[in-house]
């Protein structure tokens, strides 16, 4: 290592309501948090949001003491093409050449990448699968993402959008035996999985089953309480996101899943996901485990970091 090298990296995570900066030491391949600040997403104006993310660079600059790289994990889908953003939850952000307007208002290299992506490269490196061969992370929260990791390094494809998941349509021999709608997505297709298995998805599964508008963690303190309509929301749910990470395997087979966002906190989904997936493959296929995560959607930031210094030193 020469002295030019960095030997810290910011991390940020952008999210519809806040913005969260993690600044990084570098010891030895450890990443040492020194800096922690988070503000309000400004809403509409992109020259404020540009301001607002100089500012937080600026002060951890000074924390740190050096001038860092910086890695920013974003929510939506980026236009490899244009490095437009595409469909975020960030207005200020919709159709704008993030990465390069940051690069110019930074005067540094940085590196972007979505926030899905950002999670399963924070727990493969010193998080739940950490030492794993290969792993996939898993984000099940108002969105269904994801990331896949082979060796610590994340692989993001041709487009960037290796492991959107959430995108895949779900399947004729999932839907008809349900009587279950064809969903339009936001992304612009019908029918995606994301719309059936994200937080959102499950309490459609349970209004299409009869039951109320309710919200998953309301959905499983019912079925503890003794609402049938609640279980076979439950045994559904578990069974499409088995049947769509069963494909997983048969696409990825990845070492290990963990599974993030808000429904990463439902402790059924670890003990009914791998029979549900035992359904859906054949004899001899193993199920991978499926884990929790250690830094879950605090993992965001330092993921970012940990992009930045995957992209700018070749970690
Ligand atoms: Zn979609």
């Amino acid at each position: 290592m020469t002295n030019s090298e960095p030997r810290g990296y910011h991390g940020i995570d952008i999210g519809g309501t806040k913005i969260e900066l993690v600044a990084f030491a570098e010891e030895g391949h450890e990443l040492k948090e020194v800096h922690r600040e988070r503000i309000a997403t400004p809403g509409t104006d992109f020259a404020e949001f540009l301001l607002a993310i100089q500012g937080l660079v600026g002060r951890a600059d000074k924390a740190l003491g050096l001038r860092a790289p910086v890695g920013i994990g974003l929510p939506g889908v980026i236009d490899s093409a244009t490095g437009r953003q595409l469909s975020s939850n960030v207005p200020a952000l919709n159709g704008r050449a993030v990465a390069h307007a940051l690069k110019d208002a930074l005067e540094r290299p940085v590196a972007v990448g979505n926030d899905c992506q950002c999670f399963a490269l924070s727990e493969a490196q010193g998080g739940a699968a950490h030492g794993q061969p290969t792993m996939f992370g898993a984000i099940i929260g108002t969105g269904a993402g994801g990331g896949y990791c082979v060796e610590g390094r994340l692989l993001r494809g041709a487009n960037g959008v290796a492991g959107e998941w959430g995108h895949w349509p779900l399947p004729a021999a999932q839907l008809l035996p349900h009587a279950l709608p064809i969903l339009d997505c936001p992304c612009g297709r019908r029918g995606c999985l994301e719309r059936y298995v994200s937080g959102p998805g499950m309490s459609r599964l349970h209004q299409h089953l009869g039951g109320g508008d309710e919200t998953p963690l309301a959905i499983v303190a019912q079925a503890r309480a003794g609402s049938a309509i609640a279980a076979q929301t439950m045994a559904l749910h578990a069974d499409l996101l088995g049947h769509a990470l069963a494909t997983l395997v048969l696409t990825l087979d990845p070492h290990a899943i963990v599974l993030g966002g808000g429904l990463s906190q439902l402790a059924h989904l670890y003990d009914q996901l791998p029979a549900a997936m035992r359904r859906h493959l054949f004899p001899g296929v193993r199920v991978p485990p499926i884990l929790p995560p250690k830094f879950g959607d605090a993992g965001g930031a330092r993921g970012a970091a940990l992009l930045a210094r995957q992209q700018l030193s070749g970690h």
